[in-house]
């Protein structure tokens, strides 16, 4: 059984609303087990909405409508569907009775337009709106299926969930459901990753595996298809492994709401450590990603915005002699920085960044050129250098991200120090 899903709306058409129903709607239907092959958008016209409905029936089983449903002249689904299968339209009681309920509670006047949201196509089963007006239809016509959803996602989302599986699933007890895994990794680019994988990937066709490029990471999503959720499991995992033995040096977390940030202050916290960092070019933004993620109040302790050269001297303590000798941006500076400000708020990780964030070139030194200096109590401090060749901010952020995941790395490596592990 295959889908399509058609959204109705001159606002999507114009860029002013993103599609974000079809986007909730395929991965629910994923997860049924019921292929979508087609996502169509379509403005508020009879004539096309008509030619897409048409176009739909050669291809799909089911026909998924998203909007339209409303009281005004502009939503015209129901009108358009009904006129195209020579069904007549007829007001469902029950539906009239919760909006005529509703105004009353609410002490408003309810409009004549309002009795539009209770008119159903003949035949169809209602889906009641928890959360709005309008009713939703379900309908077999014609070896076909016709589910219409109301546009607001907030009154799509609970009907698809309490009255739209129920019946899918009658339909798709024996079809194979879809599972995925996402592999989130920091410090390859997607070409490099395709090109390590390309025999892995080239055949292979459950699971599926594909790469995605990010903002300043790439994943790989991998997609099993089978009966249950368990068996899916089962399979990803194997995959899953067999993708560590190529890139598992790269892959910091799984699940596409995993941030490098969270694996850190997991880290962290599990091991016990306390870290504060020393912050020129990226002005803050490292210790502003850490606070950003709630949990690291004994973990991250406090830092500094050493952005001057005054600062990095007479408040962080770098020597003067470094900074004449060497430059700011530099590896006896980061290194400095990464000591200093250690020293300074007693902890146990101190990291610093300096470089030029751009855009321009300094001191014949490229826009991009930066330092991360690394100091932990027992070992000998270092610093890494980079090239990064994009705008300011691209620039600050990827210094933020490389910074998190030198960490990342770091604790990985080193022994817990709490007393409960
Ligand atoms: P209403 O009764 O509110 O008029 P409707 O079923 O007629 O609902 P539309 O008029 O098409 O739906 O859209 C109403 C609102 O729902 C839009 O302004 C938009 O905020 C949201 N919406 C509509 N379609 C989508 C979509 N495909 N994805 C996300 N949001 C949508
Ligand atoms: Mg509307």
């Amino acid at each position: 059984m295959n889908a399509e899903i058609i959204a109705v709306g001159t606002e999507l058409l114009l860029g002013q609303i993103v599609n974000s129903n079809a986007s909730y709607l395929s991965s629910e239907l994923a997860s049924l087990g019921i292929d979508v092959f087609h996502h169509t958008v379509v403005g508020d016209n009879d004539q096309r909405l008509k030619e897409a409905i048409e176009i739909a029936e050669q291809r799909a089983d089911v026909i998924i409508f998203s909007g339209g449903l409303g009281p005004t002249k502009d939503d015209i689904t129901k009108q358009v569907l009904a006129e195209h299968l020579g069904l007549p339209l007829r007001i469902d009681g029950k539906t009239e009775q919760h909006i005529t309920e509703y105004f009353g509670k609410m002490k408003r006047e309810m409009s004549t337009n309002n009795q539009l949201q209770a008119v159903v196509i003949e035949g169809t089963t209602v889906l009641n709106n928890r959360t709005g007006l309008a009713a939703g239809m379900y309908l077999e016509h014609d070896n076909k299926k016709y589910i219409l959803l109301p546009g607001p996602p907030n009154e799509l989302k609970p009907m698809f969930k309490d009255e739209v599986i129920p019946i899918l699933s009658v339909w798709t007890e024996n079809s194979k459901i879809l599972v995925s895994r996402v592999l989130r990794l920091f410090g390859i680019g997607e070409s490099q990753l395709a090109e390590i994988l390309d025999d892995l990937i080239e055949n292979q066709t459950n699971p599926t595996i594909a790469t995605y490029a990010g903002n300043n990471e790439v994943s790989i999503r991998i997609t099993a298809k089978e009966k249950t959720t368990k068996k899916c499991n089962q399979m990803l995992d194997v995959m899953e492994n067999r993708v560590r033995d190529f890139v598992g040096d790269y892959i910091y977390g799984t699940g596409s709401d995993t941030s490098l940030a969270q694996v850190v202050r997991d880290l962290l916290i599990d091991k016990d450590y306390r870290i504060t960092a020393a912050e020129s070019l990226t002005g803050g933004l490292f210790q502003s990603t850490l606070v950003n993620i709630p949990g690291l109040s004994l973990n991250f302790i406090g830092g500094l915005v050493s952005y001057s050269e005054g600062v990095k001297e007479n408040v962080l303590g770098v020597a003067k002699k470094t900074i004449d000798h060497y430059g700011v941006v530099s590896y006896e500076c980061a290194t400095e920085m990464a000591d200093r400000i250690k020293e300074m708020f007693d902890a146990d990780i101190g990291i610093s960044f300096t470089g030029y964030a751009g855009p321009k070139e300094i001191d014949g030194e490229k826009a991009g050129s930066v330092w991360i200096g690394l100091a932990v109590a027992g070992k000998e401090t270092t610093a890494y250098h980079y090239h990064f060749a994009k705008d300011r901010n691209s620039n600050r952020q990827r210094t933020v991200l490389t910074g998190l995941d030198l960490v990342r790395r770091l604790l990985l490596d080193l022994p817990s120090k709490n007393v409960n592990n």
